[in-house]
């Protein structure tokens, strides 16, 4: 069914309302609450969950998979510290989402997922609704190495060891004083719950970094193709 003006105006004022929640459970940061207000999540999610799109929960979206709740992409968002024009890698496509979140706040997006049939139905999305992303099939832990630097990465998936390429692809502190490099943003821990980390470059080697730790989620397994734990 096509959209009507006053299903437009329903799902607007849903937006608000999310926006509302996510600041009491601690989401303050404006730009990123800006963009999650501007971005159709019912549109990512399939139409039979549409009146479930602006509550704060995860939903399925086939293929034992889910599109994160509006916390946690909020939350990651938050940790990346996305300026505008910064490069943007998205580890875990899923629904396309969070992508069109890092959109929103003026990234430029690179997006992998695993998936064929996920990352062809976030690209129809994505494309429907005029985002620019670019996406690529295969394996993330492996992160894009064409397209690298980033300023950000961030990993929607949970796993218990940061996948060394992804440290590599990081941009290295610029020569500014006290400037800092690329943030990685990651849930790490077994499959029962992870912590999200975020990783920050701070010299040239790829394990020049320094490790923060913030709350704890449970995310879908982050598989890595060489040990096949799917
Ligand atoms: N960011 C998504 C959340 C998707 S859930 C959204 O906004 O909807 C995590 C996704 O990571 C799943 O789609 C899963 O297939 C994908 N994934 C898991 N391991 C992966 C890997 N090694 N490379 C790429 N994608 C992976």
């Amino acid at each position: 069914m096509a959209a009507t003006p006053s299903d437009d105006r329903k799902y607007r004022h849903q937006r608000t309302q999310l926006v509302e929640t996510l600041r009491e459970r601690g989401i303050h940061d404006e730009q990123v609450s800006s963009a999650i207000r501007s971005v159709a999540r019912h549109a990512f999610v399939d139409p039979a969950l549409r009146d479930r799109a602006y509550a704060d929960e995860a939903l399925p979206i086939g293929l034992n998979q889910t599109i994160s709740q509006p916390f946690t992409v909020a939350y990651q968002t938050s940790l990346l510290d996305v300026r505008p024009g910064d490069r943007i890698l998205e580890v875990g496509t899923g629904s396309g989402f969070q992508a069109a979140v890092l959109c929103e706040m003026e990234a430029r997006v690179f997006s992998v997922e695993r998936h064929d049939a996920l990352l062809g139905r976030a690209r129809s999305v994505l494309d429907g609704l005029g985002y620019d992303v670019r996406t690529r099939h295969g394996d993330g832990t492996r992160g894009w190495p064409a397209f690298a630097p980033y300023d950000g990465i961030v990993v929607t998936a949970g796993t218990p060891e940061i996948p060394t390429p992804l440290l590599r692809q990081l941009c290295e502190p610029s020569d500014e004083e006290g400037a800092s490099g690329g943030r990685l943003v990651i849930p790490l821990g077994e499959r029962g719950g992870q912590t999200m980390t975020r990783v920050t470059r701070t010299g040239s080697g790829p394990h020049d970094c320094a490790q923060e730790k913030f709350h704890s989620f449970r995310f879908v397994p982050l598989v890595d193709e060489d040990e096949k734990n799917a």
